[in-house]
């Protein structure tokens, strides 16, 4: 299994962000690092947990912790020291599972048997079967029974503990097909999975049901369910606010249907990245894809 997972979870954003984006020194520094986490305080009882793969978020409390995403299988022994300094294993309540990819569900399978995990209903099916991410030429075996989750909803669940109000939302066809979106009511913070890669373009899975239109009009959605004063944190990228989620989204609405007028125009995919999409987007390529990458996702999106 280790070998399986290794193969599932490597080479997504350590080997791409290694080979085009060495100029990001904080990102590069991140990745290449021995395994530990770098732990951002987001309020007295949320901590952000930033390792290799997506942004973690662990609720403490005397009820329990409640853990959002769990990085790659690798980080296992990392993540549980972490968890460790904050209560321990014993006292890991729920697992939530963002999405399916194994950069945020790796860790179920040293962690999955202390825990209960939550997700959405899509998650635990993709979880049981093989999956492939063909843009990066990755394939993944079936998860066993105690890294899957065992609580599965469709549209919206709410977990109550610790005096906060845990609400996981579905946001359909977003960066997959299975995504939640975590909001801390109490505590206004929102985990939002990999639907926000903060200041760069965002990988979304259009192989498993991710698409960058109805991912522009989800993050539209969540902006108008937060505030100014919400910690939003990224599923990618430093922690963020509701200014950074609406430079995303201002990003999504400007590239998308910047690649979706030239292609009305007949153009192709070649054309349309040889025209690129102008230097005021450079910027957004520090992180994970290139700009080629993104306008092909669009493309693919359409
Ligand atoms: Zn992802």
């Amino acid at each position: 299994m280790n070998i399986i997972i290794d193969r599932l979870v490597k080479p997504l954003f350590v080997s791409v962000v290694m080979l085009t984006l060495t100029t990001s020194a904080s990102f590069a520094d991140h990745h290449q690092s021995s395994p530990s986490f770098t732990e951002v305080q987001v309020t007295s009882n949320i901590l952000m947990l930033q390792g290799k793969g997506g942004n973690l978020a662990l609720l403490s409390g005397g009820q329990g912790l409640v853990l959002v995403d769990d990085d790659y299988q690798e980080m296992s022994a990392a993540l549980t020291d972490a968890i460790a300094d904050n209560g321990g294993l014993d006292k890991l309540t729920y697992i939530i599972n963002t999405h399916w990819h194994g950069d945020h569900t790796g860790g179920n399978l040293a962690l999955g048997g202390h825990a209960t995990i939550v997700a959405h209903d899509n998650v635990r099916t993709r979880l049981l079967s093989a999956q492939e991410i063909k843009l990066f030429n990755m394939k993944s075996e079936p998860y066993p029974e105690q890294a899957l989750p065992s609580v599965t909803y469709t549209s919206s669940l709410s977990l109550h503990i610790n005096e906060e109000h845990v609400e996981l939302i579905h946001l359909a066809n977003g960066h997959t097909d299975g995504d939640s979106v975590v909001f801390f009511k109490n505590a206004n913070v929102v985990h939002m999975g990999d639907h926000f890669f903060n200041g760069m373009f965002p990988f979304v899975d259009v192989g498993t049901g991710g698409n960058v239109f109805t991912l522009t009009d989800n993050i539209d959605r969540v902006l108008d369910l937060i505030d100014e004063n919400t910690k939003v944190i990224p599923g990618h990228g430093p922690l963020a606010n509701k200014k950074d989620l609406q430079d995303f989204h201002t990003m999504l609405v400007a590239t998308s249907s910047s690649v979706k007028m030239m292609a009305g125009k007949g153009q192709s995919l070649d054309q349309i990245q040889a025209a690129g999409l102008g230097a005021q987007w450079s910027s957004w390529t520090k992180g994970v894809l290139s700009e080629d990458v993104w306008i092909s996702i669009i493309h693919n999106s359409l």
